[in-house]
């Protein structure tokens, strides 16, 4: 902004914007080098049925930066959309989430648990990507779930449906992400070979207080139920949240009550343990 007037009148730049521009550049070549030496990493958050049993978990991408410390994926995840890196690191998710898929085949519970892993609106629109998710994902395509949300619709919707036929043909599933807070048309979802949505955070902080929020709850729930769709809960933090959601007829949650996202080992430790332990 420039300003024009008053005593500041040959200033191109406040102070706050020049400082705020000087750190995304930096932050961005931080970004840069982070995504060539293959340094993001995974934390796993999981996701559970009736009994607070684990039936899978999503993989969030985490970046620890010497400078800037932990950047949450909030800020580097739009940062590695505007700057091309999205494509990049999405791949490398994706390939850190079927390498664990893959390391659990042949464990009882954590054979059996998919991942799902969100991917941004720019990768669907690249050339070839359902191929190299096929490629990513060889063997453990029926225990991977893509997130996406309505977003994704906004700019070639006819060729990310194409994108997510061709990985369902494969036993990919796809879950809706963020489920309300979009503004697509609910008539997306017919054409769209989804398996779930997801409530979002928005809708279930405070359900068991909020009556907006709880009819919106129940209002996707049966919208589920309408279309053959699984609906679960995100963002639950406390007990009350679960009952408001279990009492709507909720069945599949995740958040911070249930367990925070952490490091893949940590993960399958406890769902180890808690397999090993007498029901
Ligand atoms: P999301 O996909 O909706 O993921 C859920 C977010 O809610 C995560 O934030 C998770 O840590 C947080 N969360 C889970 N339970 C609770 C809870 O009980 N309370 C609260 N307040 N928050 C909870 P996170 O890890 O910071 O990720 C933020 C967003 O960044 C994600 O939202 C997703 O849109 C994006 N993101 C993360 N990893 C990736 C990735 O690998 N690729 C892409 N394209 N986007 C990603
Ligand atoms: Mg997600
Ligand atoms: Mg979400
Ligand atoms: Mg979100």
């Amino acid at each position: 902004r420039a300003k024009s007037g008053g005593r500041n009148r040959y200033a191109l730049f406040d102070p706050d914007m020049l400082a705020a521009l000087v750190r995304r550049t930096a932050l961005e070549s931080a970004l840069r080098k982070a995504v060539d030496e293959a340094r993001i990493t995974c934390h796993l958050q999981a996701q559970v049925g009736a009994a607070g049993r684990v039936v899978g978990a999503e993989v969030l991408a985490r970046w620890h930066d010497e400078a800037f410390g932990t950047v949450p994926p909030g800020e580097f995840i739009p940062l590695a959309e505007a700057c091309g890196l999205i494509e990049t690191l999405g791949d490398q998710v994706l390939s850190l989430a079927c390498d664990r898929l893959r390391a659990w085949e042949n464990e009882p519970v954590l054979g059996r648990l998919p991942l799902s892993v969100n991917v941004s609106a720019r990768q669907f629109e690249q050339e070839g990507f359902a191929a190299r998710v096929l490629a990513l994902a060889a063997g453990v395509e029926a225990r991977l779930v893509i997130e996406l949300t309505e977003s994704v619709l906004i700019d070639e919707p006819q060729r990310v449906i194409e994108c997510m036929q061709a990985l369902a043909a494969h036993g990919v599933r796809f879950s809706l992400d963020d489920f309300g807070t979009g503004y697509s048309s609910l008539a997306y979802l017919k054409r769209l070979p989804l398996s779930e949505l997801k409530i979002d955070q928005a809708f279930v902080r405070d359900i068991h207080r909020d009556g907006n929020g709880a009819a919106i709850a129940r209002t996707v729930l049966a919208l589920g139920e309408s279309l053959g769709l699984a609906v679960l809960a995100e963002g639950v933090e406390n007990a009350e949240e679960y009952h408001a959601l279990a009492q709507a007829g909720c069945t599949l949650f995740q958040g911070y009550w249930f367990g925070r996202p952490e490091a893949p080992d940590a993960f399958e430790a406890r769902v180890r343990e808690a397999a090993a332990m007498p029901a």
